[in-house]
Order: C-alpha cells, then sequence, then structure tokens
C-alpha cells in the first residue's frame, strides 16, 4: 500500500488521498536520463555521406551524432538526412557529411542528469527521434557528446514502469 497510506504519531494510519496515476506520476517526475541512456555513434564532419550510411546499418542506430576533431559536437544525421542525399546523382563517397547535417546551434541536446519527461516532450516538440546527452566543456562554449537517448530508450521504461521494474 506503499504511497496510498501514510502514519503520523497519535494518529495512525491515513490515506494520502494520492491515486495510483497520481504516484505513477511522481515516479515517472523522478526518472533521470542517465537511468535509460545508450552509447553515442559518433561519425568525423570530414567522413563522407556513403561511410556514414555504412556506419548506421553497422551500429544499427537511427542518429549519428557528428564531431569534429576536438571531439566537439558539429551536427547530427538521421536516416532521412542520409536518404535524401542518396537521391542525387552524386557520388556520396565524395560528399562530405558537414554540407548535408543539421548543425549547431540547431541541435537540441540534454544532460545526464536532466529529467527523462523533458527529453520526451522535447522529443515530440521538435519531432526528431533522439538527442545526444552532453557535458558542457570551456564554460559552454562546445559540447562533447558522452551518450544517447532515443525514442526505444523511452518506451524501454515504459516497459519497465508496465512491469512496475522501476524504483
Ligand atoms: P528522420 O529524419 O529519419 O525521421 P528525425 O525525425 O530524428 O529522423 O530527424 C528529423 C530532422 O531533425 C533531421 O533533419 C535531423 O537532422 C534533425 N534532428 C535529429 N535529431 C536532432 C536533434 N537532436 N536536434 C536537432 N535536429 C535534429
Amino acid at each position: 500500500m506503499s504511497g496510498y497510506l501514510d502514519a503520523r504519531p497519535r494518529v495512525g494510519y491515513f490515506y494520502t488521498g494520492k491515486s495510483g496515476n497520481h504516484m505513477l506520476a511522481e515516479k515517472i517526475k523522478h526518472i533521470t536520463v542517465n537511468e535509460y541512456q545508450s552509447r553515442p555513434v559518433v561519425v568525423q564532419e570530414s567522413e563522407s555521406v556513403y561511410d556514414a550510411i555504412c556506419t548506421m546499418f553497422l551500429e544499427d542506430v537511427g542518429t549519428l551524432f557528428v564531431v569534429d576533431k576536438q571531439k566537439t559536437l558539429v551536427g547530427v544525421l538521421s536516416r532521412k538526412d542520409l536518404l535524401r542525399a542518396s537521391l542525387g546523382k552524386q557520388a556520396l563517397e565524395s560528399i562530405p557529411v558537414s554540407i548535408i547535417m543539421t548543425r549547431m546551434p540547431n541541435i537540441t541536446v540534454c544532460k545526464q542528469d536532466d529529467l527523462i519527461i523533458e527529453v520526451a516532450n522535447k522529443l515530440i516538440e521538435k519531432q526528431i527521434d533522439g538527442l545526444p546527452i552532453v557535458v558542457e566543456v570551456e564554460y559552454g562554449s562546445r559540447f562533447e557528446v558522452v551518450g544517447r537517448i532515443t525514442k526505444s530508450n523511452i518506451t524501454a521504461l515504459l516497459v519497465d514502469l508496465a512491469n512496475d521494474d522501476v524504483i
């Protein structure tokens, strides 16, 4: 009955007034990104679209993060970004991903201690599949990618909630 009942000295047990839904919402609002993250898959900005497509297949991910030589996050590549680039007649080996990626400062990011529900809201609002998890280096002037959180991670959370596997 945890959550439904509380106890007070001289009063004894009493009903908290919280519904099952209320308690589930409270639980969800405390889950942070680091509890459900995946490892990031990154490519260099100088790599070709062809190589990025190969990486996407080999690593079995839907979003790639693009970094420069200093490991700074500079871009994002989705499946459709790569598909769109493949529709033209150009040789994919000769197009660098930096030409077709979504670039900074237009990338939506999150931090490891952000709430998962905030990430879910951003995914819906921006209509995207995932976010890079970043750490700020050099006082916020650049970000390094330390993880990835996607709709799949949030689906895993939903399953854990249904199985009552969330602490
Ligand atoms: P797809 O394009 O395969 O459906 P998305 O919905 O994730 O995949 O991506 C839609 C567009 O948004 C793409 O152009 C992609 O580069 C861009 N995008 C993806 N993730 C982000 C992000 N975290 N921040 C900004 N733009 C993003």
